[in-house]
């Protein structure tokens, strides 16, 4: 048995719990800080989300209402979008609840883990309404990548976090010219920032081990080398494409069991 199913911590996918909670988080704790300066920023990011967000009716629905109440307004201070936000929340934003994004205790995995998983949903998202010529002409593969930036500078609170990530995609308007290479992007940046990442013991969970994604167990195919621990060195984009589409898909997993 592999080290998640023994100790029954956190879903294997990602699930639309995962994804909803990323974004109540967003709206509760993040967008309001540096308002009213940030209006049209958070204007921005609001529309992208809402046009790739993998999650929730519950969620799609409280989107269109803050972006209809945003529409309305020249510009908003923190107070007033906390109050509106506020005024009707209880009844229409989902709770903060992780599957996959559980962590082993509470100070691990949650918020910055649902994130990652928010934004490889909405690369994947944009990717299959392409496929499908369902993406509306004058939508570019490097917008994504771009709002996903902006997102990061204007209201992620971790400022390491911040830094690193700006630095790392300076150059994507130069590597990115598909749908299908946005998604594999962000899939080797995210590689990069757990490399990184692995050494520092503290903030990471134990039970969720940063190894290079996917594992051969989780995706055969999509590996083509590993180490002598059986960690992967070189992967079949084709394959890892395919499996990350499937991977997070969300509305296909509504059913899933957990571990
Ligand atoms: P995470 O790394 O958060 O991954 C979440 C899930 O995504 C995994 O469980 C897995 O299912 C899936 N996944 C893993 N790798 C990939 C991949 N390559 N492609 C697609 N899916 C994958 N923390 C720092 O200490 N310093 C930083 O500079 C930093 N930068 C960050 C930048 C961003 C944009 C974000 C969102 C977070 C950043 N963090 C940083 C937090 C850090 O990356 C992790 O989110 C956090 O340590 C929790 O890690 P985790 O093990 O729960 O899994």
């Amino acid at each position: 048995a592999d080290t998640y199913a023994e100790k029954k911590i956190g879903s294997l996918k990602p699930t639309l719990t995962d994804v909803d909670s990323a974004v109540t988080w967003m709206i509760k704790k993040d967008l309001h800080r540096k308002l009213p300066a940030t209006f049209e920023a958070v204007k921005a990011w609001l529309n992208v989300l809402h046009m790739y967000y993998p999650g929730s009716a519950t969620m799609n629905n409280f989107l269109s209402d803050l972006i209809e109440f945003m529409n309305s307004r020249t510009t908003l201070s923190s107070q007033e979008l906390k109050h509106y936000i506020n005024s009707i929340s209880t009844t229409k934003l989902p709770n903060i609840k992780y599957d996959h994004c559980n962590g082993s205790d509470s100070s691990k995995r949650g918020y910055p883990c649902s994130l990652w998983v928010l934004f490889h949903s909405m690369t994947v998202k944009q990717a299959i309404l392409a496929e499908n010529n369902k993406l509306p002409s004058n939508v570019q593969p490097t917008d994504m990548i771009i709002s996903i930036r902006e997102f990061i500078r204007n209201f992620f609170l971790c400022e390491e976090c911040v830094q690193h990530f700006l630095t790392g995609t300076a150059n994507a308007e130069n590597e990115i010219n598909s749908f299908r290479e946005n998604v594999l992007y962000l899939w080797r940046g995210h590689n990069r920032v757990n490399k990184a990442l692995r050494g520092e013991v503290e903030s990471n969970d134990p039970v969720w081990p940063k190894v290079p994604y996917p594992t051969k167990q989780q995706c055969g195919s999509c590996v083509l080398r590993v180490d002598e621990n059986d960690e992967a060195l070189e992967y079949d984009e084709n394959e890892t494409y395919n499996y990350l589409k499937d991977f997070y898909d969300l509305q296909n997993l509504s059913n899933q069991k957990t571990t």
